[in-house]
């Protein structure tokens, strides 16, 4: 579904519509800003991520979406004179209509500039099944112990909100290589449940170069049980990217890397069924599908966050 373009129609009801939902929450947005929603979803799907753009002034020191306890920054973009930025739902968030706050801090608690609301959509993410070795699935002592003390350590690693944004731009695909697993897949190995498939595969040889998908810094690399040899980046504002099961990484930690930068090669390292890169995105902790990134390059032309 294309949320992105408001259709003119829907746009025009809702700008007459803005004025009464603002007078619902109480919190009128004050004569001297001069906001416009330009681009809101009201529906998403599970995993999905968003784009936002609020025309205004361009005097705020910060505005953010709060979705579900959430806080996700907008920044300015001089080219289109609106605050922009990108929302994550998690691929398992409850199919509902939520509340999305538009916030901008005033020194106290913050004003609302608006209550909007978000209806998150089911989706069918599909199964896959295959098969492995039984060690790599029938777990001893020992490696569900370093497999629970990888999970902590990684889910600690997410929750750091570095306040400054790292990353600028389109996101570019971190591999040349076909889709060979989708994301959010149930999965199935060795006709048992196992947990869902968090980001998507992209089938390469042994050995092709693995890039960044935007600039961060290198927070992460390590050889972990399941994701092989692995470099995680960070993007700033809660924003991660992650590149699994590589045969060799190039970077060290606390790297500071450039868009497209190599961080390492293709491999089959960890609970792999050949050389494939695993491509994961975690935003403010939301498990959100990576090909979304690709697509907003073409979906928002002219936006300052797709230079
Ligand atoms: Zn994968």
């Amino acid at each position: 579904m294309n949320f992105i373009s408001i259709p003119f129609q829907r746009f025009l009801k809702f700008l007459i519509l803005l004025p009464v939902l603002l007078l619902l929450t109480g919190k009128p947005v004050s004569a001297e800003n001069h906001f416009r929603v330009e681009s809101i979803p009201r529906g998403v799907k599970q995993g999905e991520v968003c784009f936002v753009s609020i025309s205004g002034p361009p005097s705020l020191k910060s505005i953010y979406v709060k979705f579900q306890g959430a806080k996700f920054p907008l920044a300015f973009s001089e080219q289109n004179s609106a605050y922009e930025g990108l929302i994550g739902i998690d691929m398992d968030t409850r199919p509902a209509t939520y509340e999305m706050k538009i916030v901008t801090p005033d020194g106290g608690s913050g004003i609302h500039l608006s209550n909007l609301s978000l209806k998150v959509e089911k989706v069918d993410f599909g199964i896959q099944k295959f098969s492995l070795p039984s060690a790599m699935v029938d777990l001893d002592r020992k490696t569900l112990e370093r497999v629970d003390k990888e999970a902590r350590q990684l889910k600690s690693l997410f929750q750091v909100f570095r306040d400054e944004r790292l990353w600028r731009g389109a996101f570019i695909r971190p591999v040349e290589g076909e889709l060979s697993a989708a994301f959010g897949l149930r999965r199935m190995i060795n006709g048992k449940r196992q947990t869902p498939h968090t980001g998507v595969d992209f089938r390469a040889v042994e050995g092709t170069p693995v890039w960044a998908c935007n600039s961060g810094m290198v927070v992460l690399v390590e050889d972990l049980f399941f994701s092989g040899k692995s470099v995680i980046l960070d993007h700033g504002w809660g924003f991660y990217s992650m590149y699994f099961h590589l045969s060799e990484a190039l970077v060290k930690e606390e790297d500071r890397v450039g868009k497209g930068a190599i961080l390492g090669r293709v491999g089959s390292t960890g609970r792999s069924t050949g050389p494939h890169l695993h491509w994961g995105i975690r935003m403010n902790g939301a498990r959100v599908d990576p090909i979304y990134l690709l697509n907003i390059k073409s979906q928002i032309p002219g936006s300052g966050l797709t230079k």
